[in-house]
């Protein structure tokens, strides 16, 4: 049977429910047997900052890479759809998914299948990613679309014909696969923290004390 790697990239900063919904649905949609969680190290397109500091809530102290990995590993144990990697937080950042790809590939060899999870709203940014073409051509692309973002969809495709071959755009398509739509953001908990608020909900349990504990995201 063709081995089946399913990777799952992300800052988690921290992960949430939004998170670990999508990553089950998608899982269920394909059968797949396993989810791999991989937090990056330094996210290439994206920021780690807390949210909007303002003088009345200056910033909150934002977690180590190691704690973002631990904070995955919390919310996932037991569980045994998912798994983490810390392929990423092995590298110098910044982490690439190609290099990732690269790697997992070599690893697994050429026969075993990749899949690349995103939120769909990741998929308008893919032309910026390194070596995006290639990242298309590693493996499958698997979109998260939750149901209103689903009518966006052609103006997104149309973005991506600039940039990928007509071949690569219709695979990007056909991996646009429904799933709910989970109102949760990483930026919405940490500005829920720095503000005082209950987090209580939107993350599991364990990371939402991980978070009081170590004192995450809190003005310092
Ligand atoms: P931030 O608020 O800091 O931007 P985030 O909540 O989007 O963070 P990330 O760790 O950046 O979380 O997301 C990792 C992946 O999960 C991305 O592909 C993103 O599109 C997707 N994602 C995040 N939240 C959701 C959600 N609620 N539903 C579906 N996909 C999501």
């Amino acid at each position: 049977m063709v081995e089946r790697i399913v990777l799952f990239g992300g800052t988690f900063n921290p992960i949430h429910h939004g998170h670990l919904i999508v990553a089950r649905a998608i899982a269920e949609y394909y059968h797949f047997e396993k989810v791999t969680f991989v937090p990056a190290a330094v996210p290439p397109h994206k920021e780690l900052s807390p949210g909007q500091a303002s003088p009345q809530v200056p910033a909150g102290r934002l977690p180590s890479p190691e704690e973002r990995l631990e904070m995955v590993r919390l919310a996932i144990a037991a569980e045994g759809l998912f798994d983490v990697s810390d392929i990423e937080l092995r590298r110098r950042p910044p982490s690439y998914t190609i290099e990732t790809l690269l790697a997992v590939r070599q690893r697994h060899g050429l026969e075993a299948q990749l899949h690349w999870i995103i939120g769909a709203d990741m998929l308008e940014d893919l032309p910026t990613w390194r070596r995006a073409d290639e990242v298309v051509e590693m493996c499958r692309i698997i979109t998260a679309a939750r149901p209103p973002w689903s009518s966006r969809l052609e103006q997104t495709l149309q973005k991506l014909r600039v940039r990928f071959s007509a071949e690569q755009v219709a695979r990007l398509a056909a991996g646009v696969t429904p799933s709910p739509l989970i109102d949760i953001t990483s930026t919405q908990i940490r500005h829920r923290v720095r503000q005082g608020r209950s987090i209580r909900f939107l993350t599991p349990e364990a990371v939402v004390e991980y978070i009081r504990e170590k004192g995450l995201y809190r003005p310092c």
